[in-house]
C-alpha cells in the first residue's frame, strides 16, 4: 500500500510557547515526503481528533505523525485502527517541559525529534498479526492437583474454558488432602481444610478433566497449538493445549541434613509434615512408643533463614507450629508446648492467632538450640535463651517438632533420580538416572519442554521458576506457562487460593490473545513478530541462544525455527544478530539507524555536542517522562530514541553514530542480575554483555572508551536522570568533540 503521511502538530500543553512551531513545519519534515503538515492547540481534544479522522477519511491519509506528548499517554485517543499507522513524537515531556522556551537549541531538538519521528513513520510496514495454519485452542492445561491446581482448574471452567488436570499421585488433594485442618483469617476457629468438598467439585466439573497417576511426557508447541503428551496408568494421550498452569507445589526441606537438630537419630524427633499428617491421621502420639503426648518442643527456621541450608523465609512455619501446638492441646488441654524461634513472623491478621496461641498457655521462646539429646526415654533441648540472657534446659520432651521450609519442587535435589536422557549412561533398569543437583539436569521434569532451551522452567536465585518477581507475578520465562502457589514462592492456603485465580486468569488472557495474533505482556497486544530473513541467516545460533523466552527452537543445521506464539516480542533475536535479518513491521535495524541518521550532527566550531541515548522504553523511559512531567531540565543536546528492550540494540547502531561524529552514545536500560528489573529478563545484560565489544569498535575508530556508557536507570530514578546526563556532558565536554564530524 502507498503511503499518505500526515504530520500534527500539537501547540497546547506549552509546546506552543517554547518552539517556533512553522519553522518546525518546514525543517522538520523536509526530507520525508510528507502529504499533510497541520497544527493544533488541542490535539488530543475531540476538535484536533476530528482534524486528523476527517484527514484519514476525506484525503487518504494512512499514516500520522503525531508530535505532541509522550506515547505512553492519550494512547486511545490516537488509535486510529489497524489500517493507520501512527507515529508518536514527543514535544511535551522531552522538550516544551524540561527545555529552555523559544531557544535555538531547544527548537533543534524539536526539530531532530521530529525526523526522527517521521523517519520512524517511513520505515514503518502495516502490522499482519501472526496466524497459524493449525486451530488454536484455548484449553487450559494444570500440572498438580493440589489446592493450587484445582483451584487453577476451577476458575478456568467458571469462565467457560475446558481445563485438564493432571497429578502425579492416584487422587487430587496433594498436600491440602494430606491436612487436618487450616487457619482461616480473622481467626474464630481452626478450619476444616475443605479438601474433600474442593475434591468433589472438580470431579463433578464437566468442563475439566482429570489424569491421575499420570505425568506429562512432552509439551511441544507454544500458546495456542501446545501439544500435550500425558501418561497415566500405563496409558497415553495427547490434549492440545492453548495455555498451561504449573501447581507442581513444593516439598519439605530435607530433615534428614539436619541431624545436628536430631532428626534420624531420635525417633521422637519430627518435621512438621509427620506432625500433621500424624494428627489428621487420628491422634498425636510418641513415634518411638506410640505413647501419649505431653510435653512438646517446636523448632522453628529448623534449617530455614539459614545459609547452609534454605537461606529463605518459607513465612508459613510459624503459623503452622502454632496450629500443631493447638492439636496439641486440644488433645491434652494439660500438655506443654515450647516454641523456640528467632522470630515470629505472623503477618496481618495472622498476628490474632499468634496471641491466641499465647494466651493458651504456650511457652515462646527465643532462642537458638545448642544441644538435643535422650535422657530416661525422653528428649531434652538445651537453648541459648536470647530474652534472658542465658543457657536453659528443657526436659521430659515426649516430641520434638522441626519446623522445616518449603522448596519448591521445581528444586533440582528435590527429587535425584530423574528420566535418564537417551544418551545417558548408568540408568536403572526402569530408565531412571541418579542426578547431582548441579548436574544440568533438570531432576524434578513436571513439563519435559521440547525447547531448544532447556526441558523445565527456568528459575531465580532459590529455584522458585519466576520471570519477574516485581511486575508479572505468576509468569514464568516460557510464554504461555504460568506458576501457581508454593512452586512460586511459599505461602499458606489462603494466598494459593489466590495465586491460583492469578495464574488461571493470566492464562487466559493468554489464549485469547494469541488467538487473535497479539502478544502477550509486557507488550501486551503488540501484532508485530519478529520475522527473519533466512537467505542471509549463518546460523551462528545467537538469536536461538539469546532468546528470553525459549521462543526459537533451532533445526539440526542450526537455522532459526521460530515459534511466534511464545514471542513477547522485545527484539532481543534482533539485538544479537550479526546479520540484521530479523526484524519487525514497526521495529528494525534499519529503522534505528535511519532514525539516527536523520539528528542532525552540528560541525565542531558550533560548539554543540551530540549524544544519542538508547533508552529502555519499559523503565527508564517513563522514568524521562516523570522528569520531564516534575519540570526537571536536563541537556538539549541529547536525542532519546526508545528501544522495545536494550536487548534489542544492535552495535551496528553506535558503530554508525560514532562514525558519523555523534559525541557519545548513553544507554539507559534496567537494572540486572539476581534482582534484576528488566522486563525480558535477560535484555539489559546482554546489552551491556555486548557492549563490551564496543572496545573493539572504539579502538578501530581510535575513539575513547568514555563515550559510550550503560547507566541503569529504574522507573522510579527520574530524579537521577538530569545528573547522569549533566555528568555524561561533562566527560564528553573532557574529551572533546568526535573528529569524525562532518565526514
Ligand atoms: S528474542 Fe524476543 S523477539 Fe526474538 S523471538 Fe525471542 S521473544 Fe521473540
Ligand atoms: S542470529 Fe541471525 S544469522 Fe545467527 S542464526 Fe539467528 S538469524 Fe541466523
Amino acid at each position: 500500500m502507498d503511503k499518505k503521511t500526515a504530520v500534527y502538530i500539537c501547540t497546547g500543553c506549552g509546546i506552543g510557547d517554547a518552539l517556533n512551531i512553522e519553522q518546525l513545519k518546514e525543517e522538520g519534515t523536509a526530507d520525508f515526503g510528507i502529504d499533510v503538515i497541520k497544527d493544533h492547540p488541542f490535539l488530543c481534544g475531540q476538535e484536533g481528533v476530528d482534524l486528523i479522522k476527517q484527514d484519514i477519511e476525506g484525503e487518504g491519509v494512512n499514516t500520522v505523525v503525531i508530535a505532541a506528548c509522550s506515547h505512553r499517554v492519550n494512547y486511545d485517543a490516537f488509535n486510529f485502527g489497524r489500517d493507520v499507522i501512527v507515529q508518536r513524537v514527543n514535544l511535551r515531556e522531552q522538550v516544551a517541559w524540561s527545555q529552555a522556551p523559544k531557544e535555538e537549541d531547544t527548537q533543534m531538538l524539536a526539530q531532530d525529534n521530529l525526523k526522527m519521528g517521521c523517519s520512524q513513520a517511513k520505515d514503518t510496514d502495516w502490522v499482519q498479526p501472526y496466524k497459524a495454519e493449525e486451530p488454536y485452542s484455548k484449553d487450559i492445561l494444570v500440572v498438580g492437583g493440589g489446592l493450587a491446581g484445582m483451584t487453577a482448574a476451577l476458575e478456568a471452567a467458571k469462565a467457560g474454558y475446558r481445563a485438564v488436570i493432571v497429578e502425579k499421585e492416584d487422587k487430587l488433594g496433594g498436600f491440602l488432602g494430606r491436612m487436618k485442618s487450616t487457619v482461616t483469617l480473622p481467626y474464630k476457629a481452626l478450619s476444616e481444610t475443605g479438601a474433600a468438598q474442593l475434591i468433589q467439585k472438580v470431579e463433578d466439573e464437566p468442563k475439566i478433566k482429570v489424569y491421575t497417576s499420570a505425568s506429562v511426557e512432552k509439551v511441544s508447541g507454544g500458546p495456542g497449538l501446545f501439544s500435550v503428551d500425558i501418561k497415566a496408568n500405563g496409558n497415553s494421550a495427547t490434549e492440545r493445549i492453548g495455555a498451561i498452569v504449573q501447581a507442581t507445589g513444593w516439598v519439605p526441606y530435607d530433615a534428614n541434613k539436619l541431624g545436628h537438630l536430631g532428626y534420624g537419630k531420635f525417633k521422637d524427633v519430627v518435621t512438621n509434615v509427620e506432625m500433621e499428617e500424624m494428627a489428621a491421621a487420628g491422634k498425636i502420639t510418641r513415634p518411638s512408643d506410640g505413647g501419649d503426648v505431653k510435653n512438646v518442643l517446636f523448632i522453628q527456621c529448623a534449617g530455614s533463614r539459614d545459609p547452609e541450608h534454605l537461606p529463605y523465609c518459607s513465612s508459613v512455619c510459624c503459623m503452622v507450629s502454632m496450629k500443631q501446638a493447638t492439636y496439641v492441646k486440644e488433645q491434652n488441654p494439660e500438655a506443654v508446648n515450647y516454641i523456640l524461634y528467632k522470630d515470629v513472623r505472623t503477618v496481618g491478621q495472622s498476628e490474632d492467632f499468634y496471641r491466641k496461641a499465647q494466651n493458651d498457655g504456650n511457652v515462646f521462646i527465643r532462642g537458638a538450640a545448642t544441644q538435643l539429646g535422650e535422657a530416661g526415654g525422653k528428649l531434652f533441648v538445651e537453648a541459648d535463651d536470647e530474652l534472658l540472657g542465658e543457657k536453659i534446659k528443657i526436659e521430659d520432651l515426649d516430641m520434638v517438632v522441626l519446623a522445616v521450609g518449603m522448596v519448591p519442587a521445581s528444586r533440582p535435589e528435590t527429587t535425584p533420580r530423574i528420566k535418564a536422557p537417551a544418551d545417558a549412561a548408568g540408568a536403572d533398569e526402569n530408565g531412571m538416572i541418579e542426578v547431582a543437583p548441579d548436574s544440568g539436569f533438570f531432576a524434578n521434569s513436571a513439563l519435559h519442554l521440547a525447547y531448544r532451551q532447556g526441558p523445565e522452567l527456568p528459575t531465580l536465585k532459590y529455584g522458585f521458576p519466576d520471570s519477574h518477581f516485581i511486575c508479572f507475578p505468576y509468569e514464568t520465562r516460557r510464554t504461555g506457562i504460568y506458576t501457581a502457589g508454593c512452586l512460586r514462592r511459599p505461602m499458606e492456603t489462603a494466598k494459593a487460593i489466590e495465586d491460583a485465580v492469578g495464574a488461571a486468569m493470566k492464562a487466559i488472557q493468554c489464549t485469547e490473545a494469541t488467538a487473535e495474533g497479539k502478544a502477550v505482556h509486557p507488550r501486551a497486544g503488540d501484532m508485530t513478530f519478529p520475522e527473519f530473513n533466512m537467505q542471509r541467516c549463518t546460523q551462528c545460533k545467537r538469536c536461538t541462544e539469546e532468546c528470553p523466552f525459549g521462543a526459537i527452537n533451532e533445526d539440526e543445521k542450526g537455522n532459526p525455527l521460530p515459534n511466534p506464539t511464545r514471542c513477547r516480542r522485545c527484539g532481543v533475536c534482533m539485538g544479537a544478530c550479526p546479520e540484521r535479518i530479523i526484524s519487525f513491521k514497526n521495529y528494525s535495524v534499519g529503522m534505528i539507524g535511519n532514525m539516527i541518521k536523520s539528528v542532525h550532527v552540528p560541525e565542531e566550531d558550533e560548539e554543540k555536542p551530540r549524544v544519542i541515548c538508547l533508552i529502555c522504553e519499559n523503565d527508564a523511559l517513563p522514568a524521562l517522562d516523570m522528569a520531564g512531567i516534575k519540570r526537571m531540565k536536563w541537556s538539549p543536546y541529547i536525542r532519546f530514541v526508545p528501544m522495545r528492550c536494550l536487548g534489542s540494540m544492535n552495535l551496528v547502531w553506535i558503530a554508525d553514530s560514532l562514525s558519523r561524529g555523534i559525541d557519545g552514545i548513553l544507554l539507559f536500560g534496567c537494572r540486572h542480575g539476581d534482582d534484576y528489573q528488566c522486563h525480558f529478563v535477560k535484555g539489559s545484560e546482554l546489552a551491556n554483555t555486548r557492549l563490551g565489544k564496543v572496545s573493539e569498535t572504539l579502538d578501530r575508530l581510535a575513539l575513547e572508551s568514555d563515550r559510550v556508557r550503560f547507566e541503569e536507570v529504574g522507573i522510579t530514578d527520574y530524579h537521577r536522570i538530569p545528573g547522569i546526563i549533566e555528568e555524561f556532558m561533562k566527560k564528553i565536554e573532557e574529551v572533546g568533540p568526535n573528529p569524525y564530524k562532518g565526514w
